[in-house]
């Protein structure tokens, strides 16, 4: 069988960037890799000199892999670098991950705060699902958001950083466009309103698909556990990743269209937003930002309350 050379190089190619239309060798994969991960950074300014960054650290191979790189871009840009870890409270899942987030920070010498959902919330996860018949992750989505944002600040942070890559946003893109949400779309990655409460989020690796994130641990010895939360196979962003990769095998480039498309709309939804005076408030029982006069968490603590 004929060798497949390195479009870059004269080097056997080991990966294959169909959307690029670019066969790579694993030294040029690692560099194209990383020289986007800055790009996109420059791209959204998401980082300034001086900053203090949480990173949100699931555990999971995004985050993971996102830290090792704010760590290593640490040392071309001073910034300071904290980890968040939400400790849900899933059974037989997340411990591994809140051991791989520690091993990870301890390497990297990166400090790393652990937040328990039951000491904020007064629930974990696995007693929410007894209680309720719906999604998992919605409820998860509010109170992980909510502690993010609450601890980055208590922690001083001027950005969190979220390891969302190129399939993740154009899922949560489509999701919103199938539930008729406009208003999250225009929300999606960035607030209307900026709120001194509320600690601006960036995704650093949102251009870059999931695939090669696997692809870039594996060369750069990454150590990663693909775990699967046990609740995300029932969700509905699982249907929509069967679907978004099914295009994108048979019709290439289909997840960077989704983006660039989103990134286009948004513009003038924010435009839209703006002129329809969107306001936020600051919730009447935990004091946090919110889009109502009471905020998600605690309209959900609620409920729960009255569930037992
Ligand atoms: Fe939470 Fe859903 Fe993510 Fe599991 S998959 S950690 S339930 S948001
Ligand atoms: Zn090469
Ligand atoms: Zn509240």
């Amino acid at each position: 069988m004929e060798k497949i050379i390195c479009s870059l190089c004269e080097k056997p190619a080991s990966v294959n960037l169909q959307y690029a239309a670019k066969h790579l060798c694993s030294g040029c994969f690692v560099k194209y890799f990383e020289k986007r991960f800055l790009r996109t950074i420059r791209e959204f300014s998401m980082i300034k000199p001086h900053e203090k960054i949480a990173v949100g650290l699931s555990g999971g191979k995004d985050s993971v892999v996102m830290l090792h790189l704010l760590a290593k871009l640490r040392r071309r840009l001073p910034f300071e670098i904290f980890a968040i870890t939400i400790d849900e409270g899933i059974k037989n899942y997340r411990n591994t991950t809140i051991h791989i987030a520690k091993r990870e920070c301890k390497k990297l010498g990166i400090a790393l705060k652990v937040i328990i959902f039951k000491e904020d919330i007064g629930f974990n996860l696995d007693e929410i699902m007894k209680k309720t018949n719906s999604s998992a992750c919605s409820w998860c989505g509010v109170f992980r958001r909510y502690l993010l944002n609450k601890y980055a600040r208590i922690e001083n942070a001027n950005k969190i950083a979220i390891g969302h890559n190129l399939d993740d946003v154009a899922q949560t893109v489509l999701m919103n466009i199938m539930r008729n949400e406009p208003i999250r779309i225009a929300r999606f990655l960035e607030p209307i309103t900026n709120d001194e409460y509320f600690i601006p989020r960036v995704h650093p690796l949102l251009r870059t698909p999931e695939k090669e994130i696997a692809i870039y641990a594996m060369l750069k010895d990454i150590q990663i556990k693909y775990m699967e939360c046990p609740y995300a196979h029932f969700s509905f962003r699982q249907h929509v990743k069967k679907q978004l990769n099914d295009s994108e095998e048979k019709y290439p480039s289909t997840k960077i269209r989704i983006l660039n498309s989103f990134l286009e709309m948004k513009k003038h939804l924010r435009k839209w937003m703006k002129d329809e005076k969107f306001k936020l408030f600051h919730c009447k029982k935990c004091g946090e930002s919110s889009s109502a006069q009471i905020c998600m968490r605690c309209e959900m603590i609620m409920k729960l309350k009255n569930m037992a």
